[in-house]
């Protein structure tokens, strides 16, 4: 068989599995092709994309805008390195620095490399600012965070899967429970080493769990109160996701007036990746204010790739496609609906316990035990069904699709849902 062949779906997944190390346990579908909320696979069969690559794919699949700015740039200058300076990554720092209301802005390529950009922003700040001894220095963190695979991140993870077997691991990381206000008094008031609280605004892998209201604004006063920093982990959160541009809000530019009465918080280090480029390509970016963001001197971190000038565009352009079409306002109304029209079949059935969400990051709990196969068998049959999601448990399926979708292909996507399910029942 030659590479360039035209291969099956079958022929695909086989190449896979012989040739790619097996780390993913993907639906079996192969996909071909993208535009907008659909997806293609290699037989030409259609599909709602109910899964946007995690959140990555907010504007939708190969959006002009974002495609013809990589494009454009491509043809231009690729890659200078940060050696030399290029003519694109400044306009992309002021434009998003602004765009997210901080001084400043520090480029990688992955959300993973992010979140480490973040715990050594804060761990040098901690040394150098607050006053922490060296090495001392101790990062809150929630149990069943998902921040990346790298060997710190995994290192306070509690997934058993992800974690066992890359030993040995990082120390200076406390982990507290998610949603528990109490206990993040009390790990504050026990322990003068903290420089930072990590957290994510809802817990997307963990099973989109929403956390209380008031929970992110008095965590970032207990914070202030103790001169910790308060880290967002908005990979999966952030750029409309949640119906707003932030999930944590703090001078958010959006222009969604609805959500005006949920308290609002401002990170101190902000982290973006997935959709801060549409995923068009790899663009991940730190944000803090001069007093955090100037603990970093030349030399002390970097990346080849982060911000060079095809990231550079194809971010502004992703950006552009929010703010122009208005994504987090959308995200807003059309997850209202969503979560509306599950709760209508939800009272009809015991086959599911809830629906859960923000915006148009939502989850739906199916009556099963966590390590049932239930939640997978439905997402097999939602893609003969035309549609595509993934369990993010054995029983907790997560849809998340482009924030592009119209209201009529929702509710059309609700018919085959409800309709899938029934079959469950
Ligand atoms: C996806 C994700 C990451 C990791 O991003 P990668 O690009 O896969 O490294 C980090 N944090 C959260 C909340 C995520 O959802």
């Amino acid at each position: 068989m030659a590479v360039l062949d035209q291969l099956t779906s079958q022929d695909a997944m086989d190449l896979e599995n012989k040739y790619g190390a097996h780390n993913y346990h993907p639906l079996p579908v192969v996909l071909s092709k993208g535009d907008g909320v659909y997806v293609w696979d290699v037989e030409g069969k259609k599909y709602y994309d109910f899964l946007s690559a995690y959140s990555a794919v907010n504007q939708g699949h190969c959006h002009p805008k974002i495609v013809g700015a990589m494009v454009d740039q491509a043809k231009q200058l690729t890659l200078t390195s940060r050696a030399f300076y290029n003519d694109m990554l400044g306009k992309f720092e002021k434009y998003a620095s602004e765009f997210f209301h901080f001084d400043k802005l520090l480029p990688m390529n992955t959300g993973a490399e992010a979140v480490e950009t973040a715990l050594k922003i804060c761990r040098k700040w901690a040394y150098e600012v607050k006053g922490i001894d060296e090495n001392e220095a101790e990062i809150i963190v929630c149990q069943n965070n998902f921040h990346g695979r790298t060997t710190t991140i995994i290192s306070f993870s509690n997934d058993p899967v992800a974690r066992k077997n890359f030993g040995p691991y990082t120390n200076g990381f406390i982990k507290i429970e998610y949603d528990n206000l109490q206990a993040l008094q009390h790990t504050l008031e026990n322990n003068k080493n903290v420089a930072g609280f990590l957290v994510e605004p809802i817990q997307g892998e963990a099973g989109v769990y929403v956390p209380s209201e008031d929970y992110l604004s008095k965590a970032k006063a207990l914070c202030e109160k103790h001169n910790v920093l308060f880290i967002a982990d908005e990979v999966q959160t952030g750029i409309a996701r949640t119906g707003r541009l932030l999930a944590t809000c703090g001078n958010c530019n959006c222009e969604n007036k609805n959500c005006s009465g949920t308290p609002e918080v401002k990170p101190d280090i902000l982290i973006l990746g997935k959709a801060l480029s549409g995923g068009a390509y790899p663009v991940s970016a730190v944000l803090a204010n001069n007093p955090i963001m100037n603990v970093i001197k030349p030399g002390n971190h970097g990346s080849t790739f982060g911000g060079n000038p095809v990231a550079a565009a194809v971010a502004m352009a992703a950006l552009d496609v929010v703010k122009d079409e208005n994504l987090a306002q959308k995200a807003f109304d059309l997850g209202n609906l969503f979560r509306a029209e599950l709760n209508k079949y939800i009272e009809t059935t015991e086959l599911v316990s809830l629906v859960r969400g923000k915006g148009l990051l939502n989850a739906i709990v199916i009556n099963d035990d966590e390590d049932s196969e239930t939640a997978w068998n439905i997402c097999m049959a939602l893609r003969d069904n035309g549609l595509l999601a993934k369990p993010t448990h054995g029983n907790i399926i997560r849809f998340a699709p482009p924030l592009v979708m119209t209201e009529q292909e929702l509710l059309d996507c609700v018919q085959i849902i409800i309709s899938t399910l029934k079959q469950f029942e």
